[in-house]
């Protein structure tokens, strides 16, 4: 392109800017209003203003700093004021003895001598010259050291005016009149050289629209795809809902009768369930897991379920074994500590299908293990995993019906682009007798009343986590910083009570072995690191103390505090922070008004953004070019609704009405997978 050279183009590359439609798509961050002249006299300190007159004495000085100091002073009728720029010493040049005026936009500000205004941008005003920089709604853009707003914005203006007309029109006429959207060429055109204000966003719906149109046709085909395949048809018998029930311990919620009904009625088709069940800490998904096994082992299959830790994997197996029991099914328990003849012993069980049910870690999705006959494969705690980990688990099937399960209470935005191929259920109610934990903010000098505090609830029969500061990339230091704090509260603090450790470092069954202890009672308080962030199920404990909280996110806070509040006694969290930052104090004060997971998680997304909660390229989150998630909720649900409107209609988008569809589809494809290997 004319105006862009080797060195130019490697500086564009620095923005990501790789090929002519990458530029066009380069949108600007912010826009300036620079369509009214305000004369001199009119001008307001500290507010922006663009003038225009003619430069007159042009100076060079050295500020103490050796600071090359350029001061010139512009006049128009009513008045004067000095310009001022800082290591600019080429300026000089530019504005000294011009036969023209120039336009200066800027913030003038008070001086004692009059008005300054300090850096102010600036354009010639000559006669020829496309004045891109005033007399108009500006642009301003992302940059990058070398490149001026100047030169970007000409290198634009230029792409737009000759190459927007080129890019493929590929939204239908009809999808445009439907959702009110403009057209390609206009809508970039208006994007960075809007010809009023107002234009702006009228041109961003259509370009938002469209990416995330895009990414929701491909969903919705590969949805489409996978609903083609053979899956198993699971019978289930009319009365193994009864049977199921009738020797649990507790009533299910409604919300958890609803999920089992989801995913038994998913589980009879003949395809495979892709189904994600989301329900905040502590709703009962533990339960949900056991009907879909059930359920699987009654119709003669074999069912599979993987946790992020041993911990887990142990509890899961502990109170699965339970609830199967009357079903007479005995799970395995697969884990890393098991010695090699006891993995061997197991692998061969699984493999000539004595063994029905298997829980456990990582160890599940090992290439030596092999299912005689997997029909069901259950992930908890998705998010602990990569989506690789979740097929390779489903391979050792064929076609098996899979479920994963989180309580990360992923907004649902993000939930459509994440797990957008997914069916989703949602345990949105808690257990009856619940009672919302009281979260309470408390500083350094308060921490010998939290003690206090502490001891009284042990007294009164109920036990205590207490989780050790984050230390941040270390889970060495933090497991040390873990020991000395135990140490303390042994020694000083309670010595008449049991203090358990539980940290990282840990070997397998030492950690079992606590918190077996502390599950028991034989321990009061268990001082622990994050690693019983996820899935710990205790309900005797009741208080979470949380060190330095002001370190650990929202997210996480969440989880750790749904550690407690799983009885039917009041529970508490109390939160030692030294919050200095707006965001720290935004966190507590969110902790302490609200105890449901989609508020915290709103918040965390909108204090954090996407790629920061959950880490842009391992989470598969979608590097989108003018999207926002957190902004564009509302244009993603109708791209959604939309998307699989049409492809319900046309499953591989061959009509030739969707002939512009297809297109979108295939380039939003190769757009967002080659973002996602870089
Ligand atoms: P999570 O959704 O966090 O995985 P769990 O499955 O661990 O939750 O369940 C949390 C606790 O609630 C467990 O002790 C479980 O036995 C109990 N529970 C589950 N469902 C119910 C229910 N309907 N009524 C009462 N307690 C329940
Ligand atoms: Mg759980």
């Amino acid at each position: 392109m004319k105006g862009v050279g080797p060195k130019r183009a490697e500086l564009l590359q620095k923005l990501g800017v790789y090929t002519l439609e990458d530029l066009l798509y380069h949108l600007p961050r912010r826009y300036e209003d620079r369509t009214r002249f305000v004369t001199i006299a009119q001008a307001v300190p500290g507010e922006p203003v663009t003038l225009k007159g003619r430069v007159a004495l042009v100076d060079v000085t050295s500020a103490r700093s050796g600071m090359a100091l350029v001061k010139a002073r512009l006049d128009d009728d009513t008045g004067s004021l000095e310009l001022v720029w800082f290591n600019q010493r080429w300026m000089k040049e530019r504005l000294q003895n011009k036969p023209h005026e120039f336009v200066f936009f800027g913030i003038p500000q008070e001086s004692g001598w009059g008005l300054t205004m300090s850096n102010p941008e600036w354009e010639p005003l000559e006669p020829n010259a496309d004045p891109l920089g005033v007399g108009r709604i500006v642009p301003i853009y992302p940059l990058t050291e070398g490149i001026s707003q100047k030169v970007i914005r000409q290198i634009l203006h230029r792409s737009v005016v000759e190459y927007a007309g080129r890019i493929d029109e590929l939204l239908p006429a009809e999808l445009r009149r439907k959702y009110d959207l403009g057209g390609i060429e206009k809508c970039l055109m208006q994007a960075h050289f809007p010809d009023k204000m107002e234009y702006v966003e009228i041109a961003r719906r259509r370009l938002v629209f469209e990416e995330f149109l895009g990414l929701q046709l491909g969903l919705a085909v590969s949805r489409a795809e996978v609903s083609l395949e053979p899956g198993i048809a699971f019978e289930i018998a009319d009365d193994l809902f009864v049977r199921f029930t009738s020797n649990l311990p507790f009533e299910l919620t409604k919300a958890q009768q609803r999920v089992i009904r989801d995913i038994w009625h998913d589980m009879a088709q003949p395809r495979p369930m892709n189904r994600l069940i989301q329900g905040d800490v502590g709703s009962g998904k533990t339960v949900v897991a056991a009907a879909a096994i059930v359920a699987a082992v009654s119709a003669g299959y074999q069912a599979a379920m993987m946790a992020p830790t041993e911990i887990l994997a142990g509890q899961h197996h502990a109170n699965i074994s339970k609830v199967l029991e009357r079903f007479d099914i005995r799970p395995e328990l697969l884990v890393g500590r098991l010695s090699t003849k006891q993995k061997a012993d197991a692998r061969e069980r699984i493999l000539n299908r004595h063994a029905t049910v298997v829980v456990g870690t990582h160890a599940l999705v090992q290439e030596s293990l092999e299912f005689g006959r997997l029909g069901l494969a259950i992930v908890d705690e998705q998010h602990r995993f990569g989506v690789l980990q979740r097929a390779t688990l489903a391979q050792k099937g064929v076609n098996p019906d899979v479920l994963v399960m989180t309580a990360t209470p992923i907004p649902r935005t993000l939930t459509m682009t994440l797990y957008g191929d997914l069916d989703v259920s949602i345990i949105d109610e808690m257990p009856v007798g619940r009672k919302p934990i009281r979260t309470k903010w408390k500083r350094e000098e308060d921490r010998q009343s939290v003690y206090d505090g502490v001891r009284e609830l042990i007294t009164q029969g109920h036990q205590a986590y207490l989780v050790c500061p984050l230390v941040e990339s270390s889970e060495k230091l933090q497991s040390q910083a873990a020991v000395v704090m135990a140490d303390k509260l042994r020694n000083d603090i309670f010595p008449d009570l049991k203090v358990g450790l539980i940290h990282g470092q840990m070997k397998a069954v030492e950690k079992d072995d606590v918190m077996e202890r502390f599950r028991q009672g034989e321990v009061d308080i268990l001082v622990a690191t994050t690693v019983i962030e996820v899935g710990v199920d205790v309900p005797n404990a009741s208080v979470m103390v949380i060190e330095d909280a002001h370190r650990f996110g929202l997210a996480q806070l969440h989880q750790l505090r749904g550690r407690v509040g799983r009885g039917d006694r009041q529970s508490y969290c109390i939160l030692i922070a030294d919050a200095r930052t707006e965001d720290a104090v935004q966190r507590m004060t969110t902790m302490i008004n609200s105890t449901d997971g989609f508020v915290i998680a709103e918040t965390d997304l909108r204090l954090r953004g996407p790629g920061e909660v959950f880490g842009t390229k391992q989470s598969g989150i979608p590097v989108f070019r003018v999207a926002d998630l957190v902004r564009d909720q509302q244009l993603l649900e109708e791209a959604r609704t939309e998307a699989f409107e049409i492809v319900k209609e046309d499953r591989k988008l061959e009509l030739p009405k969707n002939r512009l569809l297809r297109v979108l589809l295939q380039r939003s494809r190769s757009r967002i997978s080659v973002a996602n290997v870089g």
